[in-house]
């Protein structure tokens, strides 16, 4: 097949991972071609990202590369409303069309009015693969369930980018889900900004997956995914009380034993001023009976210091938390205003030297809980799934690893095995992230 080409830049989290993964596919069966460089493109769609001032100084870089190297652009995502799409026009005035986040059909439509359809395009007979096309390697996919969200965090502007929730009936996820099964993918990961709200927009509304009455909630959810028999992994949850009842398919290994939960902090006050949904649910008890109903649940979340108006004794309280959740993976960042943001009006903010201090002494403390928890595994036996071989070795993750954003296994001998195997091995070291088994 030889159809027009298409360059593509993609930015961003793995959501807008998912943007990118459908335009690409919706492009293929469209009949055009993605090509890998500047030069041979007929026009490149950027896909930005907003989410933090660098991430938007990265974007407008990539935007301003494409122009330079190939002239004719298409701006989609995160960065294409409001202000920050007047700023992209301002600087890039020949950028061809800016679009928002998950405005599939706008940018597909663009791509057909700059770079026309060749008629002599068949798309029913042109090769697109049955899962569409994936940027993530063939055994793990994300699986996005919603788009936007309900809560107004004051630190956070995607509900104005991407606006309130807005759940995927659940027939089209499970369909999806299925194809990617088939597909040979041996991972889904289950994405949305809120997972744990999945279906109130829509009233729980029952849906059907292969003429099976399904209700368009998480539990239910998890119930029909974990029929596939591969690792279902949950992110972006919070600890609302019927979060307890997916626990026990984890316990019987339905789903993975592992929970993302951005806490975003471990005091009271703060978690208020933040606005953050069940910030008035009482965490530690939650996570004291998640570990007794699954005792290997792994805990993964993250964490802001350096919010405006932190005090030290605040800041104390979020260490007595992390030294009492002992969550097995945390990320922390520092507080840094974006533009939008209603915590930008919040007084007294966190001088940086400040912030940079909480900040070490935060991942001093983490460190050492981290590497006592790996420190457990030593000597046992894990699954393993593999996702990449060399002659030295395979690399892979366990139950407890995220790809990308978790730790990883280094595997002694990769004889006979290939990406997305999965295999079963002693622990033999670890380290403060990292495991080595064999
Ligand atoms: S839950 Fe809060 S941080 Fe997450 S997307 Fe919604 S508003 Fe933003």
């Amino acid at each position: 097949m030889s159809g027009n080409k298409v360059g593509f830049v993609s930015l961003g989290c793995p959501k807008a991972l998912v943007d990118s993964e459908r335009i690409l596919t919706q492009l293929k069966l469209d009949g055009y071609d993605i090509v890998p460089t500047y030069e041979d493109a007929q026009v490149v769609v950027v896909n930005t990202c907003g989410f933090i001032d660098s991430a938007k100084q990265e974007s407008l870089d990539a935007i301003g590369e494409a122009i330079s190297e190939n002239g004719r652009v298409i701006v989609t995502g995160c960065m294409g409303k409001g202000e920050d799409a007047d700023a992209i026009m301002q600087l890039h005035p020949k950028v061809l069309s800016v679009s928002g986040p998950a405005a599939y059909e706008e940018v597909v439509g663009a791509v057909h009015e700059f770079v026309p359809h060749t008629p002599a395009h068949d798309p029913y007979t042109d090769l697109v693969p049955p899962q569409g096309v994936k940027l993530t390697p063939r055994h793990y996919a994300y699986l996005k369930i919603s788009e936007g969200c309900n809560h107004r965090c004051s630190f956070c502007i995607i509900p104005d980018m991407r606006g309130d929730l807005v759940s995927r009936p659940i027939g089209d996820v499970m369909e999806e889900a299925e194809r990617l099964v088939r597909a040979g993918v041996r991972e889904l990961l289950v994405i949305s900004q809120d997972t744990s709200a999945y279906g109130v927009d829509i009233k729980y509304r029952t849906g059907f997956w292969n003429g099976r009455p399904l209700k368009t909630r998480m539990q239910e959810l998890c119930e029909a995914l974990g029929e596939f028999g591969i690792w279902v992994r949950l992110h972006y949850v919070y600890p609302y009380p019927h979060v307890d009842d997916v626990v026990p398919l984890m316990a019987e290994g339905r789903i993975l034993p592992y929970l993302d939960i951005p806490f975003q902090h471990g005091s009271p006050d703060v978690l208020r001023r933040m606005k953050r949904p069940a910030a008035a649910e009482k965490a530690l008890e939650r996570i004291q009976a998640w570990r007794t109903a699954c005792p290997d649940i792994t805990l993964r979340s993250t964490f802001i210091v350096g919010f405006p108006g932190e005090t030290e004794a605040e800041f104390e309280e979020l260490l007595d938390f992390i030294r009492a959740a002992r969550l097995d993976r945390v990320g922390c960042f520092q507080y840094s205003p974006v533009k939008g943001a209603r915590a930008n009006d919040l007084p007294d903010p966190v001088p940086e030297a400040l912030k940079q201090e909480r900040w070490e002494r935060f991942m001093a403390l983490q460190q050492q809980i981290s590497a006592d928890k790996l420190q457990q595994k030593l000597g046992t036996t894990i699954e393993i799934l593999v996702d990449e071989v060399h002659a030295e070795g395979a690399i892979g993750r366990s139950r407890a690893d995220a790809p990308e954003i978790d730790g990883r296994v280094y595997l002694e001998g990769a004889e006979g095995l290939s990406p997305g195997d999965f295999v079963e091995a002693e622990v033999t070291a670890t380290d403060e992230y990292d495991l080595w088994a064999g």
